[in-house]
């Protein structure tokens, strides 16, 4: 059997991250991919969000004190001041989110380099963990003893890439509470009623919508299977089950002088001609002069300020960017990582239940929970 001091379970973003900072010690990294950091290549549309200039608790799910408390130890300037002092200076697409100038490899090529020296056992898949006086760690590929193990196997999100639930196993064998899992960054299926949304596919359009108490402004984009976009995968994340309210014209109001219009509702309202269509068709109003509407017409027409619907669910872990729930962060330490239940064994990353938005918060948070990482000898 392979005897090492540390183990550390998936080589994705915090797990390449915590190896780079424990390379002198005697540790390995097992990784079920033949590949390591397969989810950071095709992050970000191949360019991996990194991170974003406006990091904080509230673009996050989870306890916003231990959420608070990892994110103040490496923050987006620490991230930024580590990537460029080994070479990568980061760009800022879409106003506040930073990417891979030309492709995620730059960063996955960073990382690899850092772990350089690290034995990095790829095709290893972590079938088990037990613990006598140390750890046996149960691989498809043999046994591994270790006196410490780092748990930076990720969640459930895109199996086709290797994610498995071995975190999620790993924490309850040792005591610990799993807050259920569930796909998010995803987008939703409808039921029947909404429908007339699929007949919209590929449009996209600005919206607000409103999901408990959170307030969410972005695109949404009409797809063949229900609805997605940023502002609907952002909403995922805060959905439970039950309603949500789109404002399909943000920012504008349905006034006294718009309802005082004698131009068709279709063309005053500027949103694209197949949308007014199928939303009218599905409030039951007939394209008219504004002018023309009575009270009963204007009420039905206020709905597109305030669409109110229940989804049917979402498109599942085959689409969802992040899996939302995971190990119950006060069962850990965040002076360490370590958890509070077992000695020596240690969370990171997406397996904690700390979800982020969509804009680099989930690398943000990788990274800052293998910065915290504090292995004792
Ligand atoms: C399509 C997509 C796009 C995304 N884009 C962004 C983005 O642009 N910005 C952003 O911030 N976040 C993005 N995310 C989310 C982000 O990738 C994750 O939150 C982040 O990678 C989590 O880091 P991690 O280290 O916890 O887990 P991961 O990076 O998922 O790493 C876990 C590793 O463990 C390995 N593993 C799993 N099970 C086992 C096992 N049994 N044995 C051995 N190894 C195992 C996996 O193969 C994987 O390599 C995206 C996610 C997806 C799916």
């Amino acid at each position: 059997m392979v005897k090492k001091e540390i183990i550390v379970i998936g080589a994705g973003a915090s797990g390449l991250m915590a190896a780079s900072r424990y390379r002198d010690r005697d540790i390995a990294l097992l990784e079920g991919n033949a590949r390591p950091a397969e989810k950071i290549k095709i992050s970000g549309g191949g360019k991996c969000n990194i991170t974003n200039k406006d990091v904080s608790p509230e673009h996050y799910l989870g306890d916003p004190a231990f959420t608070g408390d990892i994110l103040a130890g490496f923050t987006q300037r620490d991230l930024l001041a580590w990537l460029r002092e080994r070479g990568l200076d980061p760009v800022v697409r879409k106003g506040s989110q930073y990417f891979c100038p030309r492709s995620s490899q730059e960063l996955i090529s960073l990382l690899l380099h850092e772990v350089q020296g690290v034995p990095l056992l790829t095709g290893h898949k972590v079938l088990d963990i037990s613990k006598e006086e140390d750890f046996i760690v149960t691989t498809d590929r043999g046994e591994f003893e270790a006196k410490k193990v780092v748990v930076a196997a990720g969640g459930l999100s895109f199996p086709k890439i290797g994610a498995t639930d071995i975190a999620f196993r790993i924490a309850e064998k040792f005591g610990h509470t799993v807050h259920t899992p569930k796909p998010a960054l995803v987008g939703f299926t409808l039921q029947k009623a909404q429908f007339w949304m699929k007949s919209l596919s590929g449009i996209s359009l600005p919206v607000h919508v409103n999901v408990g108490a959170k307030s969410i402004t972005g695109d949404m984009l009409f797809a063949h299977r229900g609805i997605s976009g940023p502002a609907i995968l952002n909403s995922s994340l805060y959905w439970q089950k039950g309603e949500i309210v789109i404002d399909f014209l943000p920012g504008r109001q349905l006034d006294d002088r718009l309802f005082g219009s004698r131009k068709q509702i279709s063309t005053v309202l500027g949103l694209p001609r197949r949308f007014m269509k199928a939303f009218l068709d599905a409030i039951g109003l007939k394209d008219q002069p504004l002018c023309t509407l009575d009270h009963e017409a204007k009420a039905k027409l206020e709905k597109i300020k305030s669409y109110r619907f229940a989804p049917a669910g979402n498109f599942g872990y085959s689409k969802a960017e992040v899996t939302a729930g995971g190990v119950a962060t006060d069962e850990i330490d965040p002076k360490t990582m370590m958890s509070r239940k077992c000695e020596g064994l240690y969370f990171l990353g997406e397996a904690l239940d700390v979800t982020g938005e969509l804009g680099g918060y989930n690398f943000q948070w990788a990274f800052a929970t293998a910065q915290r990482l504090k292995i004792e000898v």
